[in-house]
């Protein structure tokens, strides 16, 4: 009798797992198929944000949190002519720091950040931006997202997703992820997606979200993606 139900439970909880990889493996088809619908849809989906040096790329993803790529763009270049290394960063006047970023929000905060993680390249690794997601988000100001970023950009060597506003709703609508978290987004999404993928879905989740899945008014019937879609399924 004891036996028996040992058994019954095992067989439950095999099925349960069954069923739980089949899942997973369905949305992982449709991942790949995701990737290859987007890729036609965007052919040229890439980075926006202008930089010539991996040190450029740190310091404008900084100004891009809470600002657009484009405005970030017509801020840089002013900058960038004066100033080009870590050495010159960290021996900028905060001041003037502050006010040549102004256009691109919290500039306090970003001038301060930015002159900070200026000083640590250079006493922690000779003035070189460090090439490792581990030592980047030790770096001051840099999260993951911005790490992920500068891992795919400035070393073409992507070690993750960077989620944004438009990889998180986009992630949640197609139901790829129910968190809310960055960071547990990530976890999920690299489940799901196939390293060689992780460079083509950084860019075309962030295509797709300004062009098609747009915040407030997602154009869902021309979405290439829109039968893997939950949120999409829901509603009709
Ligand atoms: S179907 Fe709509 S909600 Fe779903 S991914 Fe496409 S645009 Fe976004």
């Amino acid at each position: 009798m004891q036996n028996k139900k040992i058994n019954e439970a095992e067989q439950k909880n095999n099925k349960a797992k069954t069923n739980k990889d089949k899942t997973n493996q369905e949305v992982k088809l449709n991942s790949k198929e995701i990737v290859k619908r987007l890729k036609e849809r965007y052919p040229d989906a890439k980075c926006s944000l202008d930089f010539e040096t991996p040190f450029e790329m740190v310091v404008a993803v900084m100004l891009s949190a809470q600002c657009t790529d484009e405005r970030v763009n017509k801020t840089t270049p002013d900058i960038f002519k004066k100033y080009k290394t870590p050495e010159d960063f960290a021996k900028i006047d905060i001041e003037e720091l502050e006010e040549l970023i102004h256009p691109c929000g919290f500039y306090k905060n970003k001038a301060k950040n930015i002159k900070k993680c200026a000083k640590e390249i250079i006493e922690r690794h000779n003035g070189k931006v460090p090439e490792t997601m581990e030592e980047l988000t030790k770096l001051s100001g840099v999260g993951r997202k911005s790490a992920n970023v500068v891992m795919l950009e400035a070393f073409g060597n992507p070690q993750g997703i960077a989620v944004d506003t438009h990889c998180k709703r986009i992630a949640n609508k197609i139901g790829l992820s129910t968190q809310k978290e960055p960071e547990k987004i990530e976890q999920d999404l690299l489940k799901f997606f196939d390293k060689e993928d992780y460079k083509d879905i950084n860019h075309l989740f962030i295509w797709h979200g300004r062009n098609t899945c747009i915040a407030r008014n997602p154009k869902c019937n021309e979405c290439v993606i829109n039968e893997f879609c939950k949120e999409f399924k829901k509603n009709i």
